[in-house]
């Protein structure tokens, strides 16, 4: 029976982990769960997949959390510390899947069993890769993409030489408003961009993908988990959202990863790696579906695409940058403080502003250091936002 803890479990990867652990309940010994302010739903997971200890970030929750779990033997915690320890509880199989940066830590606390950390943050990856595959490799861990994009990337590598791969390709459905005039995008509201044709996905993500930032992130991500150059990193439009990476070769041959859009497929591949198993998605329909379109992102409608690129050719503290600054012009946005273009030049101006103060492309030595640059990234990406609202 493999023990396994779930940080974030309450949020969209969150509950679509508890949904397949819950189909196999007699495989898994569950160890943490952890969430935010949903207290009914992470007490009702946790007395359903009888889990030993339920976390919640908000130390305002606990005595909620407590009369939840009251009688059923089950432990109730909160905040920072307490997730902490939480991730310091040894398990084989983590997945981390609470958004932003605060999911690093306890990410990076859990590597230190040599498990397997399936990871679907992928701040930890933008903000701190090389530290964290460092920290992976030096305790024997596992870690295993959980990202749509990343997990059809790996299973295209299975067996492969990376030595022959020429390029990958991730695609991206453009997002909610791919189809509007440039010109209209500067007024676009939060609902506007909070609309995915595809994906059923939380607020912040699917802005993201209409904005594109959330591909840059992948970008990013493609970048420090395959340790390719940015030169072989490609993005494509493919509204479908069908296919979710290829893998080019030396031979010209590519690889594509097809799959309904179900986020169950990557977890559910990361959580049976090295193995395959049944998993209850949806099965395509090829002569239904007809037609697969492709089309190249015009730079000036997804301007955070060359920003993620500059990102990613800098390295060191970058990635850090660009997400504490991306996730603040997002707050900006939904605060209505910014319109939906603005969002890309608080990301630059910030980046331009912190490599005047830092030496942008030295290395991290540990997650101090990243989230130092997080925490002055933040104040300078605010102070931006200030600055466009005069
Ligand atoms: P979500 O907002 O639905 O859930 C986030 C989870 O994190 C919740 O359990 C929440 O309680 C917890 N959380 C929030 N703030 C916290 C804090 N400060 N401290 C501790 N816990 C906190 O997010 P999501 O869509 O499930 O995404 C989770 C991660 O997976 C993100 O990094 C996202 O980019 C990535 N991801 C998501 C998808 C998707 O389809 N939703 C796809 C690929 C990658
Ligand atoms: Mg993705």
């Amino acid at each position: 029976m493999r023990s396994i803890s779930i940080f974030g479990a309450t949020g969209s990867i969150g509950q679509n982990t508890v949904d397949l652990i819950a189909r196999a309940p007699d495989a898994y010994r569950v160890v943490a769960l952890t969430g935010g302010a949903n207290i009914a739903q992470l007490a009702q997971d946790a007395i359903r997949l009888k889990a030993e200890i339920a976390v919640t970030a908000h130390d305002e929750h606990l005595d909620d959390l407590r009369a939840a779990l009251a009688g059923t033997g089950i432990t109730a915690t909160a905040g920072e510390a307490a997730l902490i320890e939480a991730a310091d509880r040894p398990v084989d199989w983590v997945m981390s899947a609470i958004v932003g940066a605060a999911g690093l830590a306890p990410g990076f606390r859990a590597l230190r069993h040599g498990g397997t950390l399936a990871l679907a943050n992928k701040e930890s990856l933008v903000t701190a890769g090389p530290l964290l595959l460092a920290e992976a490799q030096a305790h024997g861990a596992t870690i295993l993409p959980v990202d749509s994009e990343h997990s059809a990337v790996f299973q295209a590598l299975v067996g492969e030489d990376i030595a022959a791969v020429e390029r990958i390709i991730i695609t991206a459905s453009g997002g909610g408003l791919r189809d509007w005039p440039i010109a209209a995008l500067a007024s676009a509201t939060v609902a506007d961009a909070g609309a995915h044709p595809n994906w059923a996905m939380g607020q912040r993500i699917t802005i993201d993908s209409a904005s594109m930032f959330n591909k840059g992130m992948e970008l990013i991500e493609t970048r420090e988990f395959f340790g390719v150059t940015p030169a072989q990193i490609e993005t494509v439009i493919h509204p479908q959202s069908l296919i979710h990476a290829l893998v080019g070769f030396n031979d010209g041959a590519l690889m594509a990863h097809l799959g309904a859009p179900d986020m169950r497929h990557a977890i559910g591949y990361a959580l049976n790696w090295p193995d395959r198993r049944h998993l209850p998605v949806a099965r395509l329909d090829l002569a239904q579906i007809a037609t697969l379109e492709f089309r190249a992102p015009d730079p000036l409608r997804y301007p955070a695409l060359a920003i993620a690129r500059a990102v990613m050719e800098t390295r060191g503290r970058a990635g850090a940058v660009f997400n504490a600054a991306k996730e603040v012009a997002l707050d900006g946005f939904i605060a209505g403080r910014i319109g939906f273009m603005d969002m890309a030049a608080v990301v630059d101006r910030t980046l331009d502003e912190i490599t005047s103060q830092l030496c942008l492309s030295s290395s991290m030595s540990n997650l101090e250091d990243v989230l130092m640059t997080d925490h002055m990234s933040r104040q300078t990406a605010w102070a931006q936002i200030t600055k466009m609202e005069r």
